[in-house]
């Protein structure tokens, strides 16, 4: 139990001075009702000046705390006042395909309308907008990126809100540099950066230099191409903050039992809980739900509920459901709670004071997750959350001392911590040569860059003068995924097995294809090996799929397996988009009939800059990367888990206490000189296999 938080010891800090705000509750009730939340909210005071930002200038920059109303509301100003008139659309786009989902069916329900008419969403894999009739479009920087590559000025918006600018995520920044170029070609094309944190000053910066010109003296025509700025004042209560006294050795551990004493000893309201991802959520739900239990009274009146972004939409409409009247919410979340999306009644947060973030050494070419500490950005923005209706608590899981002298203030930028294949191919795709010269917010590292043009140049993608393949490079730039899984998928249509290979790219699409947080490990194990295949991870989701197709699809077969219903479900949509989409650059779909040589060694085309070697000496299945030399485990919910075949290739990395390989295949050595004779000189190899 965690050393913090004595009674009559408090060291209560204040964040926001500001008095007053208002007590607001999501209700159905009717329109009055919610045009009368809509004028309540702060940005409603600046409706007339952001309208009027928006139409005399290129880019307004709004700064406004989370949950004043900015992505709600702005995209119906302008809506209101007519930038959706004449078959224009307005675009507000979000890193997070949950908040993108969220924000558009508030929205809807704000207008009255009918999600996927006036206003819809789009995330990849799924579009629900109709065109024609769709005037305020939620979307993914990433899909507007990929929209690019084929409407390259992105005509059809009139607006584009870069919504969560301070998230910085790779694709913002992306968008950010090709949006400044695109202005200059569309004069009429309108931005808006909006952002829950002070870097207005270096996005104004950015889009004011040298490049952009001032609309000349006397001239009437076009739009001041200097940057507004608006601050949208927030109205947040007061929050305390407590520190613990002593660093918790165990953040999870010390989330619950704040949990618990929270609910034993303070006045109703929400508690609303960071943690980093899937894992550590799942077990903290699970571990508050159990002790709950414990303590005796039957109904003590928690209601836990996880919320990250892989989460069913049953789900997630639980924990945007006002909370019923006796009940307390634990909304036990990733950062996706910090700013994106907005919970309602929340009146204590818990801090862990992590979240899981990209690295990428471009050393080792090794990219992954990494649960490491948050910026001072990101805490403050956490504790903020807790004074929404009223005045609240936050209980930050580390000191003060630790908060004041070693918390950075603020994060990188994802491109800075990123492996940029992804991000080079889009580029080259629309036809932007000189990458390094690229007007960036942020710089990428150019060790980063030679990285990704070495990688692209061995799968085939990038030709000796750094240009984009044709077919392969097209082909590959087409494919919706990254351009490892595409290459895999491409080298299939050779391989005769594209069918299984469409298969294995929905299921890797989508978070997990296991039910999670009921039934005990040992049974969910026992599952997995009914469908377990010695050559790995790959060919057995080909088995958990044949085996739904046996079954008819049935929801009861799932659930008797331990297999999500709704992730089958989604992974035969996803696989179905696939399949047109393989059509139609004309990759041919054929059956290997489990063939699982072939099936791996076009897993190896796409993956093989993610082969490891078992370490002859290792009896604790120690692996390292041929490329790096970095010591690699296979992670426990792998089928090769305790196999140890000696080749491997894995899909992904997490780093806990050591680095673990996600979803691994056993290969055969001489297939990787195959597949990339470049990247792997055959010498260094042979050497190796003996
Ligand atoms: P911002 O973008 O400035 O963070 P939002 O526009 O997302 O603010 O939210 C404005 C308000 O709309 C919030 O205070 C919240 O009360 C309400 N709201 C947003 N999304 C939802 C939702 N899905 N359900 C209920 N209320 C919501
Ligand atoms: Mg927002």
């Amino acid at each position: 139990m965690s050393q913090f938080w004595k009674p009559g010891a408090e060291k209560p800090r204040l964040v926001d001075d500001e008095e007053g705000g208002v007590l607001f509750f999501s209700s159905p009730s009717g329109y009055a009702n919610i045009e009368r939340q809509r004028q309540r909210l702060p940005v409603y005071k600046y409706r007339t000046s952001i309208l009027y930002l928006v139409e005399t200038h290129a880019t307004t920059i709004i700064v406004g705390e989370t949950g004043s109303g900015k992505t709600t509301q702005i995209p119906q100003y302008l809506k209101e006042a007519g930038w959706a008139d004449g078959g224009r659309v307005i675009a507000c786009t979000q890193p997070r395909r949950l908040a993108v989902q969220s924000v558009a069916s508030r929205v809807a329900e704000e207008m009255g309308v009918k999600l996927g008419e006036e206003v819809g969403y789009t995330i990849r894999f799924e579009d629900v907008t109709n065109t024609g009739v769709t005037m305020i479009k939620f979307l993914t920087d990433g899909v507007l990126l990929r929209e690019m590559m084929n409407d390259p000025l992105l005509t059809k918006y009139s607006v584009i809100m870069i919504d969560e600018a301070h998230e910085r995520s790779i694709s913002t920044d992306i968008l950010l540099g090709l949006l400044k170029k695109i202005q200059r070609r569309r004069p009429e094309l309108r931005l808006i950066i909006s952002s829950a944190t002070i870097q207005a000053k270096s996005m104004s910066d950015f889009f004011q230099t040298s490049k952009t010109r001032r609309r000349p003296e006397g001239e009437e025509l076009g739009p001041n191409m200097e940057s507004a700025v608006l601050s949208v004042e927030g109205r947040g209560f007061n929050v305390q903050i407590h520190y613990v006294e002593e660093p918790v050795p165990d953040y999870l551990r010390a989330a619950v039992s704040t949990v618990l004493l929270i609910h034993e000893k303070e006045p109703m309201g929400d508690i609303l809980v960071f943690l980093t991802g899937q894992d550590d959520i799942d077990a903290a739900v699970q571990l508050i739900t159990e002790e709950d239990q414990n303590r005796g009274r039957k109904s003590s009146g928690l209601m836990v509920l996880p919320l990250y972004s892989g989460l069913p939409r049953s789900e997630q409409e639980l924990v945007f459901t006002p909370t019923p009247r006796g009940k307390r919410k634990v909304v036990i979340s990733t950062n996706i709670a910090e700013t994106s999306i907005t919970l309602e009644g929340v009146v204590y947060v818990v801090d862990s004071g992590f979240s899981k973030q990209r690295f990428y050494n471009p050393i080792t070419d090794i990219e992954n997750l990494v649960v490491a500490p948050i910026s001072k950005a990101s805490a403050r923005q956490r504790t903020g959350r807790a004074g929404r209706v009223r005045p609240g608590k936050c209980y930050r899981l580390y000191t003060e001392e630790y908060f004041a002298k070693e918390m950075s203030a603020e994060g990188i930028p994802e491109i800075q911590r990123s492996n940029l294949v992804p991000c080079v191919i889009q580029l080259k795709a629309l036809g932007i040569d000189n990458i390094l010269g690229f007007d960036w917010p942020a710089s990428p590292s150019s060790e980063a860059m030679v990285r990704a043009l070495e990688v692209l140049y061995s799968l085939g993608v990038l030709d000796d003068d750094a240009k984009l393949t044709s077919p392969t490079g097209f082909q590959i730039a087409e494919i919706p995924l990254d351009p490892m899984i595409s290459k895999m998928m491409l080298a299939s249509g050779q391989l005769g097995c594209s069918e299984e290979m469409i298969t294995i790219a929905a299921t890797l699409s989508i978070q997990s294809i296991w039910v999670s947080g009921w039934g005990s490990q040992k049974e969910l194990d026992e599952a997995k090996l009914n469908f377990a295949a010695a050559e790995g991870d790959h060919v057995s989701f080909l088995n958990v799929y044949k085996g739904f197709l046996q079954s008819g699809k049935s929801s009861q077969w799932c659930h008797k397996n331990f297999v999500n219903y709704q992730a089958m479900k989604k992974v035969l949509e996803i696989r179905e988009q696939l399949r047109r989409t393989a059509q139609r650059i004309g990759i041919v779909l054929k059956s290997c009939e489990r063939d699982t040589v072939v099936v791996r060694k076009a897993i190896t085309n796409g993956f093989f800059a993610n082969a490891c070697r078992l370490e002859a000496s290792s009896h604790d299945g120690k692996y390292k990367t041929i490329r790096g030399s970095q010591e690699v485990y296979i992670h426990p919910s792998s089928v090769l888990f305790r196999v140890n075949p000696k080749w491997v290739l894995y899909h992904s990395l997490v780093s806990t206490d050591k680095q673990y390989m996600r979803n691994v295949i056993s290969i055969d050595p001489s297939w990787l000189t195959e597949a990339a004779p470049h990247f792997y000189q055959h010498q260094r190899l042979k050497s190796m296999v003996h």
